[in-house]
């Protein structure tokens, strides 16, 4: 019978709080957020914190050239690949202390437990954290991964430059967090994201942990509608050309594309509605729009691009507003591995947790690495119907030690694969 061994719950939480107290700042009415952006001087703090923490769990730590950082626990055979486990130390402006890094901190705590037990695994563990996950300060998220699964070049990515033209090279030279290591040398066994859900499903349906099954796809679009200005009260209805009527009708037909069924699990959202010259006593002459879509399939996805298509050119030909628009962003839909999902479902019922599986609607590291060796994601649920991305992100204990101990178990189970 396979032991299952139980995580230190308030040791995570006194890291996860140390390390929340970096980039703090008050939110209001008692509540703290968290500003960590990629790069900044908190990110550096909060990565050399956490640094000192491999290294005194005894870890070899090495920082590749874009940042990341790797620490090594050796396994009984060096000649295995290594189970990799981690997450990301970065936050957005207005973030919360689990975002990134609880996926990092229970890694931690995997080998922490380890370590008390002396167990030596037949598989190397690395436990990681990625440079810039969240994208919002140089434009790109995920890159770190993304660099180090060779989905971007360590020059593009070195060039990015945030709004004030500092460039991702020009703050990992000053932070000296451009290692000596090679980026793209890493071929995992396997890799496990521990992360919140961001999102309200496990906590209403009363769940202890989701078994991610994949990302969804991402499809985004600018929209540009042109009709025409003219003077709200003397222009006769007939006589209009509506581009804010007609943003609204896109927006209205994205929603029963949503509640239709026919586009399987489909997210649509038009973020930004710009009308101009945004007058009171004037028709929108003109419009910016953008519109966000998401679905964990991939014809779906198309098929909801066809279809948005196929108004757009049939709401112009009817209203006289003429209605372009440029793909700003399209990431396809990641189906997680099978095996190593099927791994956290089982040490989820030997620890007792109910959990379902569930499909990410955020970008995560993990997808990066899927590209390279089996990967899947645990999902943590989250207070405030899991808020996220905001100050009230909250796990609790409990929450957060369920995740510990099913991570920990499955990179054991992992780390024993092979040998
Ligand atoms: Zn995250």
């Amino acid at each position: 019978m396979t032991q299952t061994l139980r995580a230190n719950r308030d040791r995570l939480m006194q890291s996860l709080d140390e390390l929340g107290r970096i980039g703090a700042y008050d939110a209001g009415n008692g509540v703290m957020g968290v500003r960590r952006l990629a790069l900044s001087d908190e990110d550096a703090t909060g990565r050399r914190l956490v640094m000192s923490w491999f290294e005194q769990a005894g870890l070899a730590v090495s920082i590749d050239q874009i940042g990341n950082a790797y620490a090594d626990r050796p396994g009984a055979d060096p000649a295995l690949a290594p189970v990799m486990a981690g997450s990301h130390v970065d936050s957005v402006p207005t973030g919360g202390r689990f975002d990134g890094a609880l996926g990092v901190l229970s890694a931690l705590e995997a080998v922490r437990t380890l370590n008390d037990l002396s167990i030596t695994t037949p598989r190397p563990i690395t436990i990681a954290y990625f440079t810039d996950e969240e994208g919002c300060r140089f434009g790109t998220d995920m890159l770190g991964s993304a660099v180090a699964t060779d989905r971007i070049p360590l020059a593009d990515a070195r060039a990015l430059r945030d709004a004030d033209g500092i460039s991702v090279g020009d703050e990992l030279d000053r932070l000296d967090f451009a290692g000596p290591e090679p980026v793209g040398q890493r071929r995992p066994h396997a890799f496990v994201e521990c992360h919140v859900e961001q999102g309200p499903i496990l906590a209403r349906e009363g769940y202890d942990l989701g078994v991610v099954t994949g990302v969804q796809g991402i499809s985004w679009r600018r929209l540009t509608l042109v009709g025409s200005a003219a003077h709200a009260g003397a222009t006769p209805t007939d006589y209009r050309k509506d581009a804010g009527l007609a943003a609204a009708q896109i927006n209205v037909r994205l929603r029963e594309m949503c509640v239709s069924g026919e586009f399987g699990e489909l997210r649509a959202t038009m973020g930004v509605i710009r009308p101009e010259p945004g007058s009171v006593n004037v028709i929108p002459g003109r419009v910016t729009a953008t519109v966000d879509l998401r679905n964990p399939d991939a014809d779906a996805l198309a098929a909801a691009e066809r279809t948005l298509d196929n108004f757009c050119r049939e709401l112009a030909e009817s209203s006289g507003v003429h209605i372009t628009w440029q793909q700003t962003a399209r990431t396809p839909p990641v189906i997680f591995d099978e095996h190593v999902r099927v791994v956290i479902a089982s040490v989820a019922d030997r620890l007792a947790l109910r959990h379902r599986p569930i499909v990410a609607g955020a970008g995560h590291d993990a997808q990066e690495w899927s590209r390279l060796c089996p990967t899947a994601m645990i999902f943590v649920p989250g207070e405030n119907d899991g808020i996220s991305h905001n100050p009230l992100e909250l796990s609790t204990p409990e929450q957060c030690g369920h995740a510990a101990d099913a991570l920990l178990n499955t990179i054991v189970t992992l780390a024993g694969e092979g040998a």
